[in-house]
């Protein structure tokens, strides 16, 4: 079973990893490799209105082939004729850009139908705000899904589920509007639900952050997203940070924190990453100067050697 080898320094257990990372899950489950097209909808996020989250600025989030492109089928093929030509044979249709679900339910639903539509597409990321997801939206697209026989993750961004560090990061939403829209995303009985959190919040301690984990775990969430915190340039967080008031996880230190927060995760739980790659022009702090793969590299063999895997701690759902 997942990740619970006893002992972890067998060549059999060696082969068997102890997180249920995004790649392994859906090449698992479809036999080969799936990555996900990144898709903009060129629709600002509410949020924006109120100052925009204090860590966010657009840029940080546009990769290079979408900025300035336009009309949906496009920048479809052009994400396939990026991902498509290696050892990826399929993709979710990943609407990441700003918050989705914030478009007209009208403009958006024919958007979503032409994506199921396609037979390289497995499925669906709606990555949102937890404010944005509508029943006016829920109803039909469970429709659509359904009869798609494919996938659909809303991903919804939550950080933290600490009111205060919600304050401070100035989200404006609260803890209460993820519950509630988790609760109604479930009911449908066809999407995937997934948090996004942030480690590192300024005045969080490690238990605070364990905190928010073991919550959200608790309500049965089955996809979960994670980073440390990043502070780019040209935000909010930026001015914060020149003051001397942020202070940010080393490398160590956040090895160290996740040795401690990935055992709580369920085994069954997909994590998609685990840590924020801004391009370095945008990045002022922290400055690992290491590769995603490369620290992915080093914290798998720490759990192998430790005897730590995912699940291992787990609390049950709620
Ligand atoms: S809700 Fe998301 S897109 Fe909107 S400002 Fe915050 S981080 Fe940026």
């Amino acid at each position: 079973m997942f990740g619970s080898h006893k002992d972890r320094l067998t060549p059999e257990a060696m082969a068997t990893p102890v997180l249920r990372t995004f790649s392994y899950h859906y090449h698992q489950k479809f036999g080969h490799g799936v990555g996900k097209i990144p898709l903009d909808l060129g629709q600002p996020c509410p949020n924006r209105l109120h100052g925009g989250c204090i860590f966010c600025r657009p840029a940080g989030f546009t990769p290079a082939y979408l900025r300035g492109m336009g009309d949906i089928t496009e920048q479809l093929a052009e994400g396939k004729r990026h991902l498509l030509k290696g050892r990826f044979k399929k993709y979710f249709a990943y609407l990441q850009q700003e918050t989705c679900t914030a478009v007209p339910v009208e403009r958006l639903l024919p958007i979503l139908q032409l994506l199921l539509a396609d037979i390289d597409c497995v499925g669906l990321i709606l990555s949102t705000r937890p404010d944005c997801v509508a029943d006016a939206l829920l109803r039909p697209l469970a429709d659509l899904v359904r009869k798609s026989g494919k996938e659909c993750l809303f991903e919804l961004g939550l950080q933290t589920v600490h009111e205060r560090s919600l304050k401070l990061l100035n989200r404006n939403h609260g803890f209460a509007d993820f519950h509630n829209a988790a609760l109604r995303i479930q009911a449908a009985g066809c999407f995937q639900l997934g948090a996004h959190l942030i480690f590192g919040i300024p005045k969080e301690s490690e238990e605070d952050m364990l905190f928010s984990l073991k919550t959200v775990c608790a309500m049965g969430i089955t996809h979960l997203k994670l980073h440390h915190l990043q502070v780019l340039r040209d935000t909010a967080l930026a001015t914060l940070y020149e003051t001397g008031k942020v202070h940010l996880f080393t490398k160590e230190g956040y090895l160290q924190f996740l040795l401690r927060a990935l055992p709580i995760i369920p085994a069954g739980v997909t994590i998609h990453r685990l840590w924020a790659t801004s391009h370095p022009e945008l990045l002022l702090a922290p400055r690992w100067n290491c590769l995603a793969a490369t620290l992915s590299t080093l914290l798998q063999q720490r759990m192998v050697v430790q005897g730590i895997w995912q699940g291992q701690a787990a609390c049950p759902v709620l």
